[in-house]
């Protein structure tokens, strides 16, 4: 049994040269608090990024996810976790290497990335220690619901983690020669609440009652709403995720701070997003190993009500019966208000 914290690096963390030993010992510090097992980490620096993903997730013992697509709404993944073991003792960190080349990016966004990275790891060995099986919880209706209720979580809880240890350990000079505790808001120019708010237009509405709509009127078969369904509040839910923690680091609430009256907040992920929230608000950021597994199944609970919820807003309402689940499709909600243009 890995018993301790052992750290490998293969390939050259550049510029990251001095965050991974310091990430790595954020991550140590917050196990043993946690009286967590130990965990060995390889960190890999790799030119061609899917491909060691890939690479990696074959040779772990997990169920190999066979495709990566890194792209996501607002940006692509440069890093990913995999956990090469089913009891989380053993992940690799695979690392872009464009990105530590990149000029546009920061000290500081290498160092967050390399504390979110490292925080993957504590709560994926605190979730095989309770023995959580997110895809059996008995409270779970819909497993795509489920799944992507997970995601989102899971990267709000690394991003809270990465950002108050980025608060404590960065600094920043501002124009008027004073310094401040680096934000996660600061560092990145609140850009994934910018890119929440972009993609009410881009992506949300009209682009989701539309979808629906076209099963509606014979243009797409229910097989193809459901993934396109599936697939699009994927991405969205998961850039909430990062954009809460974003937003929570100056401590703001809500992501859609100016953007309430639009009708992708209003009729849709506004509500949904607030049971979300309001549930992660009476939890700490993370649970000991005692607890963690109840408030992470609460949390998902909670979570996978509200985006069957989303869907009920869409006209999609997941029936589960005997037979297993069945969609029924109705009008989705629509903005009634004709706002005049002036
Ligand atoms: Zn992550």
């Amino acid at each position: 049994m890995q018993t301790d914290f052992p750290l490998v690096v293969v390939g050259d963390p550049g510029r990251a040269a001095e965050f991974v030993p310091l990430a790595h010992r954020c991550m140590t510090e917050l196990a043993t608090a946690l009286h967590l097992p130990g965990i060995a980490i390889t960190v890999r620096v790799v030119d061609d990024f899917v491909a060691a993903v890939l690479d990696a997730a074959a040779r772990g013992e997990l169920p190999n996810f066979g495709s990566y697509d890194p792209e996501r709404v607002g940006g692509i993944a440069a890093a990913k976790n995999i956990v090469m073991t089913a009891d989380g003792s053993v992940v690799e960190i695979i690392v872009d290497a464009g990105l530590l080349a990149d000029p546009d990016v920061t000290p500081g966004h290498l160092l967050w990335l390399l504390l979110h990275e490292f925080m993957h790891p504590v709560s994926g060995r605190l979730r095989a220690t309770c023995g959580t099986d997110l895809t059996t919880s008995p409270n779970s209706r819909c497993a795509e619901a489920r799944k992507i209720a997970y995601r989102a979580l899971e990267e709000l809880r690394c991003d809270r983690l990465a950002g108050a240890l980025l608060t404590q350990t960065a600094t920043v000079t501002l124009d008027d020669g004073t310094t401040q505790p680096l934000t996660l808001a600061r560092l990145n120019d609140l850009g994934y609440t910018l890119s929440v708010h972009a993609a009410l237009d881009d992506r949300v509405y009209p682009g989701w009652p539309d979808l629906v709509d076209q099963y509606r009127t014979w243009q797409i078969p229910l097989e193809q709403l459901w993934n396109d369904l599936v697939h699009a509040t994927d991405g969205v839910i998961n850039l909430l995720g990062r954009a809460q923690a974003e937003v929570e680091s100056i401590g703001h609430a809500s992501v859609f701070r100016g953007v309430e009256e639009h009708p992708a907040v209003r009729l849709y992920l506004g509500p949904v997003w607030q049971q979300v929230t309001d549930a992660l608000a009476r939890q700490p950021a993370l649970a000991p190993a005692t607890a963690f597994g109840d408030q992470e199944q609460q949390a998902l609970d909670v979570a996978e009500a509200a985006i069957l919820d989303l869907w009920q807003r869409l006209g999609v309402e997941v029936a589960v019966t005997d037979a297993g689940m069945r969609l029924n499709v109705a009008a989705p909600a629509r903005d009634a208000v004709q706002h005049a243009v002036s």
